[in-house]
């Protein structure tokens, strides 16, 4: 498939989520609209990049549902200039929705577990340019302590319940979004720091995550 062709189905896409109720604001529409989500898959399914779906990208794992990314960055609400943690940054396409949103006066922190998506992601997001991604292998439910505090934490895996470590690397007034339940069914929560403590201010159902581990 040619470039134009993908750009096409990126703004089929974007009305189509649009249409559907999930994205609303316009610089996660924006976001959407410039980052090449085909790029992120295995060669061999790209060409299905722009219908809204989870698809496998190897180990087990999966690329989110473009809806469900719209849903949790809507909750983020993450804005230009910002400092970002994404654990379970997989392939590398939050990051990079993340990326645009927070601009060259912020940065976004990626952390994913396995060494095959992380190299992978890295390469991606090297090879597209993004300067303001810095992707580390590892296990993100510690979150990032040396780049600690930050303004926005999502966790892009299911857990049992809102990691407390991860909220303490917030800033005052920072959110966090995070999707909690059991392997079959999640609710994404938003917590938000208030002077000092970890404040739970909304829960929205249902989604499934691959599990955090
Ligand atoms: N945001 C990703 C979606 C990845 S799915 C994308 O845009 O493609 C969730 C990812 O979390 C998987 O790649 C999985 O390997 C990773 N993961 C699971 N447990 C983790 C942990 N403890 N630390 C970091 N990453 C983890």
């Amino acid at each position: 498939m040619k470039e134009s062709d993908f750009a096409e189905q990126r703004k089929r896409l974007v009305r189509e989520i649009v249409a559907g109720g999930s994205l609303k604001s316009e610089n996660v529409k924006r976001a959407f609209l410039s980052v090449p989500r085909e790029k992120f898959f295995p060669k061999e399914i790209a060409a299905h990049a722009y219908s809204d779906d989870a698809f496998p990208i190897g180990l087990r794992q999966t690329i989110s549902q473009p809806s469900t990314i719209a849903v949790m960055l809507e909750m983020l609400q993450a804005r230009e200039g910002q400092k970002v943690l994404e654990v379970g940054s997989g392939s590398g396409y939050v990051a990079a929705l993340l990326s645009e949103i927070a601009g060259k006066n912020g940065a976004v922190f990626g952390i994913e577990l396995l060494h095959e998506l992380h190299e992978r992601a890295a390469g991606t997001i090297a090879e597209l340019g993004y300067e303001n991604v810095f992707l580390r292998c590892g296990d993100g439910r510690t979150g990032w302590k040396e780049e600690a505090p930050f303004d926005r934490i999502l966790v892009s895996a299911a857990t049992g319940e809102a990691p407390k470590q991860l909220a303490k690397q917030l800033a005052e007034g920072g959110r966090l979004v995070v999707p909690v339940g059991n392997i079959l069914s999640q609710e994404m929560v938003l917590i938000e720091k208030e002077k000092g403590k970890a404040v739970e201010k909304e829960r929205r159902c249902c989604f499934v995550f691959v599990p955090l581990r």
